[in-house]
């Protein structure tokens, strides 16, 4: 548990808004009767509750997707698209508002999580397009008075989990692409940052979709989550988190054959050799950390730079990343703001520890930030280690916050060899102005993404996922359709035979 959750009926404050589950196009009280409070992490103060979902919602919210699909499918694929079209229009003209509840929720820059509602309205107009050119084939087969082909059909009830980051974004890399394949969905939240999706759902009503198509339902990952995962009528289970959350998913779902796909964390390598355009890649190496105070799977946390430009490197960084402005996530001219949750801030500053323990240098912060602009907020000071060896904790496992580790490589070989040396592999990063050095790196860097001088860029029509455990399956682009649909095989005959009922016919 990680709140104690409130009963419905105890004492709630004016300033305290109440959000319901949405479950068939209408509001769900949970069947606890409880409610999860949900703080500011930029001033620490409780704002809202948020319904605790446990198994009985779920069933009903997985009902209401079951009873959704054969409507959805019904509709023309060009009328799904039109639907989705609607949407992305609302989501425009709801940026601002949605931007809000995020940064409300999870303490990023709204001068990015603008951007980013309206990055996700580019996604659903996408898919919208692809909904009318999801086609079979007919096939060779060789063999005479028969014809093959096949159908691409939706898989049914899909169960959407997404964590406290970037909720609405993450959702969408997963719902555009499964509703324009025809499935209906039941979305879980973050128990932290649950607000934003439930505000989206709304939407969905006002874009005309049939009641059902989306539920949300809101809580414990370990309860209302675990609960959609087990569902005997949910066919797949797509989730962003932890690797941790999602390893039990894995395990859970394999159980009954679901089809899985997982976006996981990451310990990625941002290498910067010596004949790099030095400015760039130093404004490189901080949008790879301090960008949403590190808060990203993609956070280049592991900064390898060429030993003859170390130095000179890390004097630049620490001038940089020391004037960042830190505070108040709603205002234009923040750099830096909180740390999402309670429990993040925790382990942020125990990581700092043990990279002190471990023996690496801090160069720059190394604890809280309580300076102006702070007061009652979860804020870690950007936070740069040197002497940092691939062997030390600071350099394998997964931080999520501010902190970044500078370690030194003298060759080539060497920089790939440390960089692949970790067991994930969602991103890397390299700076040359050597263009076969950056054609080698970007083949032997074990990543799902390699960005050639640049960091952190993305976008709804390219492919986005992990390698080793970084996650299962690709999102974006037109290829991530399939992976929300079955294939069929038909055969025609058009001459039956009566010869030879025992063995195949060839
Ligand atoms: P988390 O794993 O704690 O939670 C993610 C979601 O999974 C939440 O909705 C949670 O309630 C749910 N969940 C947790 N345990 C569950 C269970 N047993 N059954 C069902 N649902 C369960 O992750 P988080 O702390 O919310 O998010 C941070 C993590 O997400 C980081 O590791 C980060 O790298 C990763 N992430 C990955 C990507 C990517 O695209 N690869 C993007 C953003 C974040």
């Amino acid at each position: 548990m990680i709140h104690n959750p409130i009963s419905a009926d105890a004492e709630v404050s004016d300033d305290v808004q109440r959000y319901d589950m949405y479950i068939a196009g209408s509001r769900h009280k949970p069947a606890s009767g409880q409610y999860i409070p949900t703080d500011n992490p930029y001033t620490g103060r409780v704002w809202g509750e948020i319904a605790r979902g446990t198994k009985a919602d779920v069933d009903q919210a997985v009902a209401a997707a079951k009873a959704a699909l054969p409507v959805w499918n019904a509709l023309k694929p060009s009328e799904r698209g039109r639907a989705l079209v609607r949407l992305s229009d609302l989501i425009e003209s709801h940026a601002g508002s949605l931007a809000a509840a995020e940064v409300r929720d999870n303490g990023k820059l709204y001068s990015e999580m603008l951007p980013q509602m309206r990055l996700m309205s580019d996604w659903y107009r996408y898919y919208a397009g692809l909904c009318d050119k999801i086609e079979g084939s007919v096939i060779p087969t060789g063999k005479p008075d028969m014809l093959a082909y096949t159908r691409h059909e939706p898989m049914g009830v899909v169960g959407l989990i997404t964590p406290w980051n970037s909720p609405l974004l993450l959702l969408t890399h997963k719902l555009a692409t499964g509703l324009a394949a025809g499935n209906v969905a039941v979305v879980k939240p973050s128990e932290f940052t649950s607000a934003s999706t439930i505000q989206f759902a709304e939407l969905f009503g006002q874009a005309g979709f049939p009641p059902g198509v989306v539920n949300v339902i809101t809580g414990y990952g370990n309860e209302a989550g675990a609960a959609l995962v087990e569902h005997p009528d949910v066919a797949k289970i797509a989730m962003t988190g932890s690797e941790t959350g999602g390893r039990i998913i894995n395990e859970t779902a394999a159980r009954d054959f679901k089809h899985v796909a997982l976006e996981l964390g990451g310990k990625s390598p941002n290498i910067v050799f010596d004949d790099a355009d030095f400015d760039a890649a130093v404004v490189g190496a901080i949008a790879g950390i301090f960008a949403a105070s590190g808060q990203t799977c993609i956070a280049g946390s592991r900064l390898l730079l060429q030993r003859s430009i170390h130095d000179r490197f890390v004097d630049r960084l620490v001038q940089m990343a020391g004037a960042a402005h830190i505070g108040d996530p709603m205002l234009a001219g923040t750099h830096v703001g909180p740390i999402a949750t309670p429990q993040q801030y925790e382990k942020v500053l125990r990581y700092i520890d043990i990279a002190r323990q471990e023996g690496a240098t801090c160069v720059l912060g190394g604890g809280p930030y309580c300076g102006p602009g702070a007061e009652g907020g979860r804020f870690v000071a950007p936070t740069i280690f040197t002497g940092v060896h691939n062997g030390m904790r600071i350099a394998r496992e997964e931080v999520f916050g501010p902190v970044l580790s500078v370690i030194p490589f003298d060759t080539e070989e060497d920089a790939y060899q440390i960089a692949n040396d970790t067991p994930y592999g969602l991103a890397a990063g390299v700076w040359t102005s050597d263009m076969g050095k950056a054609m080698r790196a970007a083949e032997r860097l074990q990543a799902g993404t390699v960005w050639v001088n640049t960091y952190r860029v993305g976008g709804y029509a390219t492919p986005f996922g992990g390698y080793k455990h970084s996650g299962l399956g690709r999102e974006g682009g037109v290829e991530a359709i399939k992976e929300w649909l079955q294939t069929k095989t038909i055969w025609f005959c058009g001459k039956p035979d009566t010869n030879q009922p025992f063995v195949m016919r060839h």
